[in-house]
C-alpha cells in the first residue's frame, strides 16, 4: 500500500520524530513548516493524510478541516491532529473541529504506522464506492458536523474482570449513547442486532477481545457494524486496526472522546448502511419490470443462462411456459390503455400468486409471460398451467365506473425430459408454437408441445 503523508508543524525536532516513525518505504512523506506551505503543497499534490501539530501558530482549525473538505482535490485528505500527551481537552476539541483522528505526539511507531494503514484503506474504500454514491453522500472522510445526533446503540462487550461500575462512569447518561454491557462468549455467540457500534475492551492477559474482533467481523449479524477497540496492548502484538477495527483507543480515553469516537462510528456506519441499500434498489431496478413487478427480460435472461449451465450438468424435467393475453388488443380498444394496464397488472399478479416459491415468472414482451417449472412431469406443468388459466379467468378486474374486465390467457408448453439433453431456448421456441396452437384452437385454453424437442444442445456445451 502506497500513500503520500505531510507532517506540518513548526518545530522541526517534532517533524523529524513523527517522520521517523512512519514507514517510510511504504509512504512518501513531506514536510511543512506552516499553515501556508501546508496547505501551498496540499493543493498541489494532494495528499492521502496531513498530521498537523495542534500548537501550529495560527492554525484555526475548523477552518482547516473546511477549507479540505471544500475542495475537489483534498475532499478525501484524511487530517489528524497531533498534541501532546495527556492533553485530553485538545484531543476531544481537535474531533468536534472536524479532524478525522487525533494521535500522541509521542505515540509508537507500531500504533502510528497501524493508523495510517487504517486511513488509507478506508480512503481507498471511499474511493472506489465514491462513482457509485449519490452526489450529498460523496463527501471526504473528515467529519462533517452533525446538525443532531440520533440515538445511538453501543455494546460494550468486555472480560468479566472488567469494572461495572467504570463502564457506567465511562458511558454517563450525558452521552446520548444506549449501552449495553455483554460478555465476549455472549457477543460471539449472538451478537445484538440493533448495535451500531461494538466496543471490545481488552485485558491484558488473555486474547479474548481479538477472538471477539475476529468473530463480529464475519457474523452475518454484526459484520456491518463498527468496532471500536480499547487496549493498552499497543507495540507488543499485532495492531486491532490491521485486525479489522475500525478505530482504537488507549484504557486511559476520557468519557468525552470515547462518546465522540463511538457516535461517528454510528454514522459511518449508518452512511455504509444507506449506500449499501441504494445500490440494492438500484440493482433490484435492473432486474424488475417497472409495471407488473415481475421479472423483466434482464433478469429473464440470466435466469436462462443459469438455468443452461445447470441443467447441462444435472438434467433435469423442466418446463417452460408461455403464457399470452387473449385479445389485448380489444380490451385496451374498449377500455383505454390505462385500464388495459389495469388488467395486464391484475394477470401477472394473479399468475405469480399461483405459482410455488421455485418457480419462476417474467415479462417476456407486452402482454406475454415466460414462466419456467423446475422438476415438473408434463402431467403436472399441465395442471399448473391450468391453474393459471382458471385463477385468471375467474378474476374479474375493476376497472373505472364499477365496469369489471375479465381477461383470459392462453398458454404454450414445453416440457424437457431428464433424459433430453435441450437448451431453454429451444423450450421456448417449442412452447411458443405451441402457444400459437393454443390461439388457433381458440384461446382461454392450453396446449403442450407434442414430440421431440429441438435443437439439443451442441455436444461440446454439456457437462461431464
Ligand atoms: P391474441 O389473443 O391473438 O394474443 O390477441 P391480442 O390482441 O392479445 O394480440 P396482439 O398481439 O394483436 O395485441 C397485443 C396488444 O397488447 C397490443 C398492445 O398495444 C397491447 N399491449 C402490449 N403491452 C402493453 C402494455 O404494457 N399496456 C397495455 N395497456 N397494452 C399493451
Ligand atoms: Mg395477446
Ligand atoms: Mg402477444
Amino acid at each position: 500500500m502506497s500513500g503520500y503523508v505531510l507532517i506540518i508543524d513548526a518545530m522541526s525536532n517534532r517533524r523529524i520524530h513523527l517522520r521517523s516513525r512512519l514507514d517510510t518505504v511504504a509512504y512518501q512523506v513531506d514536510l511543512a513548516e506552516t499553515q501556508a506551505e501546508g496547505l501551498a503543497k496540499i493543493r498541489q499534490d494532494a495528499p492521502d493524510v496531513v498530521i498537523i501539530a495542534d500548537d501550529l501558530p495560527g492554525l484555526k482549525l475548523r477552518q482547516f478541516c473546511r477549507a479540505l473538505r471544500a475542495s475537489p482535490v483534498s475532499q478525501l485528505t484524511t487530517v489528524v491532529v497531533a498534541v501532546r500527551s495527556e492533553n485530553h481537552s485538545a484531543r476531544v476539541s481537535a474531533l468536534n473541529d472536524g479532524a478525522h483522528d487525533v494521535i500522541d505526539q509521542t505515540a509508537d511507531a507500531t500504533d502510528v504506522k497501524a493508523r495510517m494503514r487504517s486511513f488509507l484503506r478506508s480512503r481507498q474504500f471511499l474511493e472506489d464506492t465514491r462513482a457509485h454514491r449519490a452526489p450529498q453522500q460523496a463527501h471526504g472522510m473528515s467529519e462533517a458536523i452533525p446538525e443532531f445526533a440520533p440515538r445511538i446503540i453501543a455494546t460494550i462487550v468486555c472480560a468479566a474482570s472488567f469494572d461495572e461500575a467504570e463502564i457506567n462512569y465511562r458511558f454517563g447518561a450525558e452521552t446520548g449513547i444506549e449501552t449495553r454491557l455483554v460478555a465476549a462468549h455472549a457477543a460471539r455467540r449472538a451478537p445484538d442486532e440493533d448495535s451500531d457500534v461494538f466496543v471490545l475492551v481488552e485485558s491484558d492477559h488473555t486474547d479474548e477481545a481479538r477472538e471477539t474482533l475476529a468473530a463480529l467481523l464475519t457474523h452475518p449479524v454484526s459484520r456491518h457494524s463498527r468496532i471500536l477497540f480499547v487496549t493498552d496492548r499497543t507495540g507488543k502484538t499485532a495492531s486491532p486496526l490491521d485486525l479489522g477495527a475500525h478505530d482504537q483507543v488507549p484504557t486511559t480515553v476520557t468519557q468525552n472522546e470515547l462518546a465522540l469516537r463511538i457516535q461517528r462510528l454510528a454514522r459511518r456506519k449508518r452512511d455504509a448502511d444507506r449506500q449499501r441499500k441504494a445500490t440494492t434498489e438500484l440493482e433490484h431496478k435492473a432486474y424488475v419490470d417497472a409495471l407488473t413487478g415481475l421479472n423483466n427480460r434482464t433478469a429473464l435472461e440470466e435466469y436462462l443462462i443459469g438455468t443452461d449451465r445447470a441443467l447441462a450438468v444435472h438434467p433435469r424435467q423442466v418446463a417452460v411456459m408461455i403464457a399470452d393475453l387473449d385479445h389485448f388488443k380489444a380490451i385496451n380498444d374498449n377500455h383505454g390503455h390505462a385500464a388495459g394496464d389495469v388488467v395486464l397488472v391484475h394477470v401477472a399478479q394473479t399468475m405469480k400468486a399461483h405459482l410455488r416459491d421455485g418457480d419462476f415468472i417474467a415479462r417476456y414482451g407486452g402482454e406475454e409471460f415466460l414462466i419456467v417449472l423446475p422438476d415438473v412431469t408434463p402431467a403436472q406443468a399441465r395442471s399448473v398451467a391450468n391453474r393459471l388459466r382458471d385463477a385468471v379467468a375467474d378474476s374479474p378486474k375493476a376497472i373505472k365506473n364499477g365496469t369489471y374486465v375479465r381477461a383470459t390467457i392462453s398458454i404454450g408448453i414445453a416440457v424437457a425430459q431428464r433424459n433430453q439433453r435441450v437448451s431453454t431456448k429451444a423450450l421456448c421456441f417449442a412452447a411458443d408454437r405451441a402457444l400459437y396452437d393454443a390461439k388457433r384452437n381458440g384461446r382461454n385454453r392450453i396446449e403442450v408441445s407434442q414430440g421431440a424437442i429441438r435443437p439439443a444442445i451442441p455436444e461440446h456445451h454439456m457437462g461431464a
